[in-house]
Formats: C-alpha cells, sequence, structure tokens
C-alpha cells in the first residue's frame, strides 16, 4: 500500500487562524491573514488550541489535505467513500483493463499456508475467467472495449486493487480517524488512516498529535472495549 500527501493547503496555521479570528474581530480575514506573518508561532498554536476547547471548528474546515493512495482494495475503497465529506477520484475498471490488476491478500490469509494456496487459486481462476470472458465478448459482440469492460469487471473481487485520490479537510480527517484508526476498523483501512495520519502530523503537529482513535479523543473506549491495548483507561489503571 502506499500513500502519499500530493498536497495541502498552503499556511494553514495562518488560514486557520484568519478564518476563526475574524469572527470576533472588526477586520476581515484577508486582513488579519495578510497579518498573520508577524504572529509568533506560539500565538497561533495558542489560538488553535483554544478554538479545540471551545469547540469552534469549522475553521479547521478551510484547511484540506489531498492524498495519493495506491495498492488497496476494492474493500478498503469502499469503506473510504462511506466517508461523505470529501472528494475522490477513483481509477475506472470500466476505461482501464484490469487484466494486470493485482489482488491484496489478507496477513491472516496469507501466514496460514492452507488458506494462502486456496486464496491464491481461486484469484488465478478469476484472472484466466476475467480473460476468457473478455476474449468470448469480444468474439460475440460488436461492444467496444470500455463496454466490454464495463461488464467483465462484475466477476472480479473486493481483494482487487484499485487508486484513489481523496481530499478531506481537516475536521474530517480528525472525524476520519477517530472512527479508522480504532482498533475495531477493519486492518486495511486502518493500516491506511495510520500512513494518511502520520503525514497529516508531519504538515500540522499542533492539531495532529492530540487526535487519532477515538478513544485519544474521549479518555475511554466508546466501544466498551475494556481490553483493548488502546484504551486510555486500561493503560491508566497499569501505570
Ligand atoms: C468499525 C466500523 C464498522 C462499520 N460497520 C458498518 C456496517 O456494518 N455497515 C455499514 O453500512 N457501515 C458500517 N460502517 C460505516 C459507518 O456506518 C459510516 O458510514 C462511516 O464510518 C462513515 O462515517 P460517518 O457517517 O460518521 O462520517 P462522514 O460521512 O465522514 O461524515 C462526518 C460526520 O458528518 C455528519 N454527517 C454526514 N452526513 C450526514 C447526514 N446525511 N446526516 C446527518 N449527519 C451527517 C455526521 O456527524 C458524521 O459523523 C462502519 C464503520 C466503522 C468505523
Amino acid at each position: 500500500m502506499q500513500v502519499e500527501l500530493m498536497s495541502h493547503t498552503a499556511k494553514p496555521k495562518e488560514v486557520i487562524y484568519a478564518s476563526a479570528r475574524q469572527c470576533y474581530s472588526k477586520y476581515g480575514a484577508w486582513e488579519v491573514f495578510n497579518k498573520s506573518g508577524d504572529f509568533s508561532q506560539d500565538k497561533l498554536n495558542k489560538f488553535i488550541e483554544h478554538l479545540f476547547q471551545r469547540g469552534h471548528l469549522s475553521p479547521l474546515e478551510h484547511v484540506s489535505f489531498t492524498f495519493a493512495i495506491d495498492g488497496v482494495s476494492r474493500a478498503c475503497t469502499h469503506q473510504l467513500v462511506r466517508h461523505r465529506i470529501a472528494s475522490y477520484s477513483q481509477q475506472s475498471q470500466r476505461y482501464v483493463s484490469m487484466q494486470d490488476c493485482e489482488f491484496v491478500i489478507p496477513p491472516v490469509i496469507e501466514k496460514d499456508s492452507e488458506a494462502r494456496t486456496k486464496y491464491n487459486e481461486i484469484i488465478d481462476y478469476i484472472k484466466r475467467s476475467y480473460d476468457e470472458l473478455r476474449n468470448i465478448m469480444q468474439k460475440n459482440t460488436d461492444l467496444d472495449k470500455e463496454s466490454i469492460n464495463q461488464d467483465i469487471r462484475f466477476i472480479l473481487p473486493n481483494a482487487a486493487c484499485t487508486k484513489i485520490v481523496v481530499t478531506m479537510n481537516v475536521r474530517e480527517l480528525i472525524h476520519f480517524f477517530a472512527e479508522r484508526m480504532c482498533l475495531r476498523a477493519q486492518w486495511e483501512i486502518r493500516i491506511m488512516a495510520g500512513k494518511m495520519y502520520n503525514l497529516c502530523k508531519t504538515v500540522l503537529p499542533e492539531i495532529f498529535t492530540a487526535a487519532g482513535a477515538k478513544c485519544r479523543l474521549a479518555g475511554k473506549c466508546p466501544e466498551g472495549m475494556d481490553d483493548c491495548p488502546m484504551n486510555p483507561k486500561k493503560n491508566n489503571i497499569e501505570k
């Protein structure tokens, strides 16, 4: 799995500061933004912390991050796109032939030799069948390549690898990490969320260090998983 940060809003803390500051100021955001170069990082950080404490989170929506994600399964991206406050562009299985498609193998299946052999047999069968079905369709119909692709993709499994670009604003990213970095989340989207989180933290540590799985924000496990190794309550007791 490859997760790259393609871009993010320039001067993110200054944008958040100016957007929020104008709410309480006679000056407009543009004037505040132009003066923000004079402010210390400490001042910006304290102001952002204050916004969090007051729950004034809409200014976080003006800063976005765009990721290029590659080599994840369709099962993973199907979960990703359930997050509605985001923008997506995904590789098409209609315009792109899946003839050379890769397939994700879940680690627990990979570790078990009997399960791995069966899994690979099934994937090989699907790959062969995809090619055979395409040949049949080319022979028996006058459909163009895209029209054939759009129908033969029906036999592809959730394991089929895909590429997707996702843009989320900071407020949605915090929510996404809360849901998907939780140990209750499915392993592949959890790994993906962790990679996105690390990239966000590099750019905006003042905001993202405090983010993460929902138990980090709540100080306890909202899922009621007392035995979870991430449960902050359990960790406190153990300390
Ligand atoms: C561990 C886990 C298991 C899951 N299992 C299932 C499952 O079995 N079946 C299934 O279908 N889904 C499942 N989901 C997906 C889940 O139900 C959500 O669809 C997904 O996590 C997107 O989250 P969201 O709706 O909070 O967020 P987003 O779409 O990211 O929205 C962010 C927030 O905006 C607000 N919002 C967005 N749209 C609306 C709206 N239309 N109305 C009101 N408020 C809105 C909500 O406050 C929401 O939390 C699972 C998710 C997780 C993390």
